[in-house]
């Protein structure tokens, strides 16, 4: 047994440093591609279920890595969540995406007028506090109106992140807006909702791809009670005409997904003509 649990405590321990010589890699890498301008946004449009127009679009990221071609997000955000990295590739996409959206309006004022952008914010970066000046700093940068750049941010982090609340509150005073994205996959209860510092509601795909018929009541429960508490909801994961029927049906203002349009990196043409154009 002396052996065996020696044996084993020698694989845990060649295991471990496998994996955490793995990670300090990635960890590098990322760091690396923040440098050399590896990475890159994909932009998704959020559009008008009842009129089938552009509201705006969620940005993306993207790691066009040198050898590995191109990483999807679950594959080094997860990394970059364990340390302070995931500031800095929250900075880099506040500044791109802002960015993006300006060239666009000037580009195509009358299509893009009120066009908001979504940027996801991880945990660990909303509970810094240098958060709310680099929104401030990237809303200055561009010249974006605060109010057309939505903060996502996922139920879980509210639970976790005593600072939330408060550095979300500063974030809303300053007039930007915050999404509160996957929801229903974590723990908040409806009742929740009207205590929270957010504007709008993203309900998870799930729920839109579930076979389950009593899915159906339920998001129409959470539309009617976030209407409610004065949010806005924007379904996620709508693929086929069908789902969107439904959603126009039960007073769902928006939606976004694959049959809407994929996420693809920025067009250099207009909202007319470019693959998001608004039917
Ligand atoms: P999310 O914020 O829930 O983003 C939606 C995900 O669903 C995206 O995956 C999108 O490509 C995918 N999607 C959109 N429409 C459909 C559909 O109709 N059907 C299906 N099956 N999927 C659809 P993606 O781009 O792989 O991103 C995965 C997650 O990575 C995101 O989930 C978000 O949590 C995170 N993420 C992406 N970009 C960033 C970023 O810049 N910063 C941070 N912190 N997280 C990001
Ligand atoms: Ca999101
Ligand atoms: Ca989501
Ligand atoms: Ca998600």
């Amino acid at each position: 047994a002396k052996t065996n649990g020696r044996g084993r405590a020698e694989m845990f321990d060649a295991d471990l440093r496998a994996e955490l010589a793995a990670r300090a890699q990635l960890e590098a890498d990322i760091q690396l591609g923040l440098t050399q301008d590896q990475f890159e946004l994909h932009y998704q449009p959020v559009m008008d279920v009842a009129t089938g127009r552009l509201r705006g679009y969620e940005a993306l990221i993207r790691w066009r890595h040198p050898e590995r071609g191109m990483v999807p997000p679950d594959a080094f955000l997860p990394t970059a969540e364990q340390s302070t990295l995931i500031c800095a590739i929250g900075r880099w996409t506040l500044n791109h995406a802002t960015r993006q959206l300006v060239a666009w309006t000037e580009q195509d004022p009358a299509g893009h007028a009120d066009a908001t952008m979504a940027v996801n914010i991880s945990g660990r970066h909303l509970a810094t506090r240098s958060l709310i000046d680099e929104v401030r700093q990237a809303l200055t940068d561009s010249g974006l109106t605060p109010k057309r750049l939505i903060l996502e941010i996922t139920e879980t982090v509210l639970m976790e992140e005593p600072a939330a609340d408060a550095h979300l509150r500063a974030l809303r005073q300053i007039g930007v807006t915050v999404s509160l994205d996957d929801f229903g996959t974590g723990y908040t209860s409806i009742g929740q909702l009207q205590k929270l510092q957010v504007d709008t509601l993203k309900i998870d795909q799930s729920f839109l791809h579930s076979p389950d018929p009593g899915t159906a009541a339920l998001v129409q429960l959470m539309i009617t009670a976030a209407h409610a508490f004065g949010l806005d909801v924007v379904a996620e994961g709508v693929e086929n005409q069908e789902q969107l029927d439904r959603l126009a049906a039960i007073g769902c203002e928006s939606a976004q997904g694959y049959y809407l349009g994929r996420p693809a990196p920025a067009p250099n043409v207009t909202a007319e003509t470019g693959p998001h154009a608004a039917a």
